[in-house]
């Protein structure tokens, strides 16, 4: 049958190259990735997985047998660098030339970094993969000092994890406050109060000038205002570029991203695109953007292998995703970008609420702290668009089965 690559052996190809085989494709699949382990979950890495509590093996996507049991031919350690359209081939680094029939690009997005003198220093660093996470572990313990700079949710839930591991935590913020791109104010500062109870400081409003060291070792992080916060290491979380310069000397359409259509296809018919370097139909919200999300992934996964299987392609979901600091599981549905007005459900002093964005009487977001039925109640109305009454919906006596019914 037709032969299936998939570049780039992360959360969303692995899931791919599952999705194929379960959807009954029985073709040739070959899954390249430059990483040296096996597909596996990044979420952990700045959670569980930091703070200890989950081993290596929690993080594998599937065991290691999954890939020859279902005749899946997994390449490690070997990086994907042309695509030749009119050959159909991948060239890999080993030399190596793959054919493929239907090709599928999976390479997500890199860590976006600090363009700042002193960023090489030993003890600055980002976090991305699993190696990232270990060097980061080692530099965290009782009395080491953490410098995060990027209050975004992977600079949030290193700060949490740090505090966690008794290591102390400075979270640097350019902007005037936390998730500043991802969530709405009262969430950032319900999340900047949490941190500050758990003894997190924050530099709000300052750019990072400089890193500086001392034999080549991190020892502060320079600011704008003249100021140095000393520290043992420097995380930059500050967010992520997509990985999409394969598809760009290709000639696919490229936008910030790799543009799919809801099918994950690409300009190119035969070849699809998922996950963090895809730039990607919101059909609910009248737009494209690019997610990076694991529910995302995972849906372009089904997308793609849908397509290439044959089978009818599920219509798209609403965008969710998640985030866990302390004893706090944050949980979003959909976009805020429409909405006109915000309503509050819950007791945020209790760290159990919920915050709707809602468009006139339909729900377009939700952003629930450790409150599952407002997020999956949330989710469903944001789907269906179907009308509420705010009365009700801000009355938490009234469970959320009744508020959607
Ligand atoms: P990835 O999982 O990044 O996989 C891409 C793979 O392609 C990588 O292994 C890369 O090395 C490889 N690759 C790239 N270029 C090539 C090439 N040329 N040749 C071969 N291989 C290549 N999402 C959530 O929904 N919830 C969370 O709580 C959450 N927490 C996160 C915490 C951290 C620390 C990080 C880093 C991410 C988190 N995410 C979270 C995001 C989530 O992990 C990503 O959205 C998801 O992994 C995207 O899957 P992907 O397959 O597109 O990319």
């Amino acid at each position: 049958g037709a032969h299936v690559v998939i570049v780039g052996a992360g959360h969303g190809g692995g899931s791919a190259a599952a999705f194929l085989r379960q959807y009954g494709f029985e073709g040739p699949i070959t899954l390249i990735g430059e990483e040296v382990i096996a597909p596996y979950q990044r979420p952990p890495l700045s959670k569980a997985w930091l703070k200890g509590e989950a081993d290596a093996d929690s993080l594998m996507l599937k065991p290691e047998s999954f890939y020859p049991e279902h005749k899946i031919d997994l390449r490690l350690h070997q990086k994907a660098l042309k695509i030749d359209r009119f050959a159909k081939t991948v060239a890999l680094n080993s030399g190596q030339i793959v054919h493929y029939d239907k090709l599928i690009l999976a390479t997500g997005a890199r860590a976006r970094p600090l363009p700042a003198p002193g960023a090489n220093l030993y003890g600055v660093m980002s976090l991305r993969n699993a190696m990232d996470a270990e060097m980061l572990k080692a530099s965290l313990g009782k009395g080491k000092r953490l410098a995060v700079i990027g209050g975004g949710y992977i600079g949030l839930e290193a700060a949490a994890s740090a505090r966690y591991l008794g290591a102390e935590a400075t979270v640097i913020e350019v902007m005037p406050r936390v998730l500043a791109r991802v969530a709405c104010e009262p969430l950032s500062q319900f999340f900047q109060a949490y941190h500050e109870a758990k003894g997190v400081k924050f530099e709000l409003n300052v750019a990072v000038t400089a890193f500086e060291g001392e034999n080549g070792r991190v020892t502060g992080v320079k600011l704008a205002d003249g100021r140095t916060i000393p520290c043992d290491a420097a995380l930059v979380g500050i967010g992520a570029i997509p990985n999409d310069e394969l598809a760009q000397e290709a000639g696919l359409d490229c936008a910030d991203g790799v543009v799919v259509d809801l099918n994950a296809c690409t300009s190119d018919p035969d070849i699809y695109a998922l996950g963090d370097v895809t730039r990607r139909p919101m059909p609910l919200y009248g737009r494209e953007m690019r997610l990076e999300s694991v529910a995302n992934a995972l849906e372009q996964a089904k997308q793609c292998a849908a397509s290439i299987a044959g089978k009818p392609v599920a219509p798209p979901e609403v965008t969710w995703n998640w985030s866990d600091q302390y004893d706090l599981k944050l949980q979003l549905a959909g976009l805020a970008v429409d909405a006109d007005e915000i309503l509050v459900r819950g007791d945020p002093a209790a760290a159990r609420f919920a915050i709707f964005h809602l468009k006139g009487d339909v729900i377009r977001a939700v952003e629930a702290v450790n409150a599952p039925p407002e997020f999956m109640a949330g989710k469903m109305l944001i789907a269906s668009g179907k009308p509420i009454s705010r009365e009700r919906l801000a009355d938490p006596s009234i469970s959320m089965k009744e508020v959607a019914a």
